[in-house]
């Protein structure tokens, strides 16, 4: 069924970066693949927004952050559990930048999440405190838009995060899951399917929107 774009619609683009592509430091699996079809998808769209996970050296959401820890551990920061993540996406580095097949040279906005050093940031709404908003809530109704289609890198954590805040805030969401690709912790991939159908969260592929 085929799912038209309206002028109010906005294609928010997750963290598509060199760090999450299979190069990366914290690669999603066939993460690259998802190039090709937003940059497609994107010229459907009159807005879209990019995220990009900026964190500063030693951010607290690196394993090496914590000695004796190891990646994708668990432990407990001032705000809840926190998975420990390989060092990625610092501030300036090449692994932070977009992916270099990226072509959406009409985002109007670049919105950087995660350079508090102590909060990591799945969302790009809320920091993972689930208080410390990005302004993206603010910036999307200023701007008059009301329906985000999620894409990009991982669909199990900034996309999951991304879709479940947009919904609690009140947008419409649609997730474009084949412009998706997951990293599966611990079945987190079946966990991000649950919570979207109890939250009525959208699926439809790249080929149906527009
Ligand atoms: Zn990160």
């Amino acid at each position: 069924m085929a799912t038209p774009i309206a002028d109010s619609d906005v294609l928010l683009v997750v963290d598509v970066q060199n760090d999450f592509c299979p190069s990366g430091q914290l690669p999603v699996p066939h993460g690259d693949d998802v190039v090709p079809i937003i940059n497609r998808l994107a010229r459907r769209f009159r807005h879209v927004v990019l995220t990009q996970d900026w964190h500063p050296a030693g951010h607290h959401s690196f394993a090496s952050s914590h000695p004796g820890r190891r990646p994708f551990e668990t432990v407990t920061l001032a705000y809840g559990r926190q998975i420990l993540w390989p060092d990625h996406c610092v501030q300036g580095t090449p692994g932070a930048q977009f992916h270099n097949g990226l072509q959406i040279p009409h985002a109007a906005l670049v919105l950087r999440k995660g350079f508090r050093p102590a909060i990591d940031s799945y969302s790009a709404f809320y920091e993972n405190d689930r208080k410390t908003p990005t302004g993206l809530a603010g910036y999307l109704r200023e701007r008059g838009l009301t329906r985000v289609f999620v894409a990009g890198l991982a669909f199990d954590f900034c996309v999951r995060y991304s879709a479940e805040d947009a919904r609690r805030e009140g947008f419409g969401v649609i997730v474009i899951e084949d412009a998706c690709r997951g990293i599966d912790v611990d079945g987190s991939v079946a966990a991000t399917r649950e919570s979207f159908a109890a939250l009525d969260v959208a699926g439809v592929t790249a080929d149906a929107a527009g």
